[in-house]
């Protein structure tokens, strides 16, 4: 058994694509003996972990429910406690919505260390997949990381408040807002223009990525037209209008 102090490592997986994984990650990665692997991480990240390591999924897949945080918390600790190398993979960035800080409080008070290993937050490589400068200076002057699921039910006072910071030139990435989108156009419509440019990027970085764009007053039609589901990035903003003038050459899958 080892003498070490107990530590888990909660690592960001960036939003898929192996290749934006850093190199402290992939780190971690090789040396883990057990890792707990969400369910938005890419299956390409895996290839770096040892053969020998245990991998636990511990997302929800096909629509079943997530391995209850509860217990997600509690074999972390386990594991740690007995001396293994754990390793937390999470999607994107461990600290930027999913769960991350709860996870890393829940591990401290256990006495337990935690090292945080930034990734890759899905809202910034879904924009920059797009050729989106979130803060193009001729049109933003700041950029708003949000969640479409709000905790308690208080989205009807958060989005019009969201657009009014949007109409003052803050550019919203939404996260997890496919679930809730009729609302979200509605709250968002009493703050903004309805012309103002939407895009919504599912899959960023991945093979299968999938994108529209339209303005705000088409939001909802044009998803579900599309058939965009989660997991999904939606971009509100007049910096999306710089990404057509950008002339940037999408990768050849995202062009179509
Ligand atoms: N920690 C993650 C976010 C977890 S919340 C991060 O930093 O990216 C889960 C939400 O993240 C999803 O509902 C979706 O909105 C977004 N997401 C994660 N991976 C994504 C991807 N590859 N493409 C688009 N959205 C993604």
């Amino acid at each position: 058994m080892s003498q070490r102090k107990p530590i888990v490592h909660l690592v960001g997986a960036g939003p898929g694509d192996p290749e934006l994984l850093t190199v402290k990650a992939i780190r971690a990665i090789r040396s883990a003996s057990v890792l707990l692997v969400d369910d938005l991480v890419g299956d390409g990240v895996l290839r770096y972990a040892r053969k020998s390591a245990r991998i636990v999924h511990v997302g929800k897949r096909g629509g079943c429910a997530s391995t209850p945080q509860a217990f997600i918390e509690k074999l972390m600790a386990a594991e740690a406690l007995k001396g293994e190398r754990v390793v937390r993979l999470k999607g994107g960035d461990p600290f930027v919505f999913g769960r991350g800080g709860e996870e890393a409080q829940h591990l401290r008070a256990l006495g337990i260390d935690v090292e945080v290993v930034n990734g890759i937050t899905s809202g910034l490589a879904a924009a920059t997949s797009l050729g989106v400068p979130l803060t193009h200076r001729e049109h933003a002057h700041g950029v708003m990381f949000v969640t479409g699921h709000a905790r308690h039910d208080d989205a009807a006072l958060h989005w019009p408040t969201l657009a009014a910071a949007a109409a003052q030139g803050i550019t919203l990435v939404i996260y997890m807002g496919i679930a809730t989108i009729e609302s979200l156009q509605r709250g968002l419509l009493q703050g903004l223009a309805a012309d103002t440019p939407v895009a919504v990027v599912q899959h960023a970085s991945l093979p299968q990525q999938r994108h529209v764009q339209c303005v705000l007053r088409d939001l909802v039609t044009t998803v579900s037209r599309e058939q965009i589901g989660s997991p999904a990035i939606i971009v509100v903003g007049d910096v999306l209008r710089a990404a057509d003038c950008l002339g940037l050459h999408l990768p050849k899958a995202l062009a179509a």
